[in-house]
């Protein structure tokens, strides 16, 4: 068989993230896991296609860089001085951050092939993909254009209570229409880590994210805390994994990377 040739040639592994419905931590775990991804040694890129909410260009600290051109298409904005993780975002090609994207599905379509094929990615050992929430026409041509490229799967993020767990079953079913593999699934805001104790609270009911998995037959990859550093270091801008490398949240993240 003929090696796959483009931009994504030489990306080892290409993960996409899911989630039934937003709100449940997609981005804030597509952000998380590429900087624990980082710290660990790996060149990473990150793809945001969620086109009417792209939010990681400010969890990132880098809302207001600009995308440039060079030969190979479009040069994705780098997040550190050294050049081990970059970031392409329709957040970059907007006039001001708070620009409302309304598009019907073709032009949607053509910008998210034009974000597989033209952005140079160069080395990566891992390329995320934060898609936007449910299953639509963005996730359609995400998955028809990255056939060739045979792409790792989908990490599956929701949150503990049933109803986001049934949000998950039907991208369960995307998956398997689709032929995309299900990598495991991510259990985010299960539990709220008190920062005055450090004990964690089930605020919501818990272990819906791995009895779904145990059901499902697909892998349970870990929780993620609701914790309020996490969600302040967001907001900020700031990284996480490098300010809190002794809290739990940090633990949980580098648990996931290490099955992923
Ligand atoms: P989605 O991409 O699914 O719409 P986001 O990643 O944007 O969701 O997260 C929604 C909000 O929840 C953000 O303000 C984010 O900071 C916060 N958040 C997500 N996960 C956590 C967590 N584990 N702990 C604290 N805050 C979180």
């Amino acid at each position: 068989m003929a090696a796959a040739e483009g931009n994504l040639a030489a990306v080892d592994h290409i993960l996409l993230v899911l989630s039934g419905k937003g709100g449940v931590g997609k981005s804030t775990i597509t952000t998380e896991l590429a900087l624990a991804l980082r710290n660990a040694g790996k060149r990473v890129g990150i793809l945001d296609i969620d086109l009417c909410g792209p939010s990681i260009p400010r969890m990132l600290n880098v809302l207001n860089s600009a995308v440039h051109q060079c030969d190979a298409g479009w040069v994705p904005v780098y997040v550190d001085k050294d050049k081990t993780m970059c970031l392409m975002s329709i957040g970059f090609l907007l006039e001001t951050p708070d620009d409302a994207v309304i598009w019907r599905g073709p032009k949607k379509t053509a910008l998210i092939k034009q974000f597989i094929s033209d952005v140079a990615w160069g080395e990566l050992d891992y390329l995320i993909i934060d898609t936007p929430p449910g299953t639509s026409d963005e996730h359609i041509s995400v998955v028809e254009c990255l056939r060739q490229y045979k792409p790792d799967g989908a990490l599956l993020v929701t949150t503990p209570q049933a109803v986001s767990v049934g949000d998950v079953r039907r991208e369960l079913t995307f998956c398997k229409k689709t032929g995309l593999p299900v990598v495991g699934i991510i259990e985010n805001m299960s539990g709220f880590v008190c920062p005055n104790c450090s004990e964690c609270t089930n605020v919501f009911s818990s272990g819906g994210g791995a009895a779904l998995a145990e059901q499902s037959e697909v892998p349970f990859l870990g929780r993620v805390p609701l914790d309020p550093q996490l969600s302040h270091s967001l907001e900020e801008g700031r990284n996480f994994i490098q300010a809190f490398p002794k809290s739990a949240t940090f633990d949980a993240i580098n648990n996931i990377v290490e099955k992923i």
